[in-house]
């Protein structure tokens, strides 16, 4: 998932200042029909002239190469011969296939994924069997397994019982560590803690109050059932992604009511994620809404008009939601899509901020 997280920002950094068409971006999926790309790449191709087609026209040609040999996977591809650039991730599910050419990668549908299906780590473990998985897009990425020879919760011959329990209760205690330092390593921002009977919470408790915050749930669950335990654990995090979406949402709407740190609809939003005030976006699902950029000197309106009102440059017919999320994006705000009907009514989108 980091891996998601810093490929959309690079992607949100990368404008070309001096051509509008230059970079490809391409959302496919595994079974998709390649008449979709042979008919949008004719349609560009069209469309383009001069530099813009020919830069167009062989970036097609490395990106159909790239999928000759990748059949078989559901990809985004963000691709400009001119800047020598070419990216891509695969994806575990399905997609809508989109062709897309612009100054700048396309970078929605991503965002939406990664809003969608946040990574966590899962740790299943009891007092002797450790098993940590990092799970990003809904599916294991890494897993590490950690195990100790603890001696039986019966005493064997010989020594007291209280030594025995000593004994007993140091070698778990040593072994929570190990598991300690290696979930420190590789721990999400979010943590489901899971196992059977009580060590999982042992366990959290020797945990720091930075890992402790982590946790998101605790559920409890035999050892040997991983495979329930992952779909469950998966299930359980979207569900938390609703209702991180709707807390948002009423987060704002509180913010507005008392005229405190918010803002919404386009203008106010724009403003504010220019300054880099916004602390977390939130956008409605599907609104798309039509406007005009100038790549030279970055004014970005609704709605269409032909030439820069500053410069007098020409502008360029983008989705002005995209360019926010891009300006979010490079600033480090948070993201949330949402389809409440709320957000809807404010204007399609809008924002907490980090001051005013
Ligand atoms: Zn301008």
């Amino acid at each position: 998932m980091n891996d998601l997280s810093e490929l959309i920002r690079e992607l949100s950094e990368i404008y070309d200042a001096d051509s509008r068409d230059t970079y490809v971006s391409i959302y496919i999926n595994k079974d998709a029909n390649i008449k979709f790309l042979e008919r949008r790449e004719k349609a560009c191709k069209s469309l383009l002239s001069g530099e813009e087609q020919k830069n167009f026209i062989i970036t097609m040609e490395k990106i159909k190469e790239f999928l000759n040999i990748n059949t078989g996977n559901t990809l985004a591809i963000f691709a400009s011969h001119k800047h020598n650039f070419f990216k891509h991730i695969s994806l575990p599910f399905k997609i809508n296939n989109s062709l897309i050419v612009d100054s700048s990668p396309y970078i929605r549908p991503l965002a939406r994924i990664k809003d969608e299906w946040e990574s966590f780590t899962l740790v299943l473990l009891n007092s002797n069997y450790a098993k940590i998985f990092s799970i990003s897009l809904g599916k294991v990425e890494q897993e590490k397994n950690l195990s100790a020879d603890i001696m039986n919760k019966h005493k064997k011959g010989g020594w007291s019982q209280a030594r025995f329990q000593r004994l007993r209760k140091g070698a778990i205690h040593a072994f929570f560590s190990e598991v300690k330092d290696a979930l420190e390593k590789i721990a999400d921002e979010q943590i489901v803690l899971a196992g059977p009977g009580q060590a999982k919470f042992q366990f959290s408790d020797m945990l720091s109050k930075k890992l402790k915050k982590k946790i998101v749930e605790v559920i409890d669950i035999s050892i040997d059932d991983e495979k329930e335990l992952l779909k469950e654990s998966i299930h359980l995090i979207s569900e938390l992604e609703e209702r991180k979406s709707k807390g948002a949402v009423q987060q704002l709407k509180e913010e507005i009511l008392k005229d405190g740190l918010a803002v919404y609809g386009f203008d106010d939003t724009l403003n504010a994620v220019k300054n880099g005030q916004v602390e977390l976006l939130i956008i409605e699902k599907d609104y798309k809404l039509k406007g005009c950029l100038c790549e030279h000197c970055q004014l970005l309106k609704a709605g269409a008009i032909k030439n820069c009102p500053n410069c007098g440059n020409p502008t360029s017919e983008v989705d002005v939601i995209e360019e926010i999320l891009e300006f979010a994006e490079r600033t480090d705000s948070e993201i949330e899509f949402t389809d409440d009907e709320e957000i809807h009514n404010l204007g399609h989108v809008g924002a907490i901020l980090r001051y005013k």
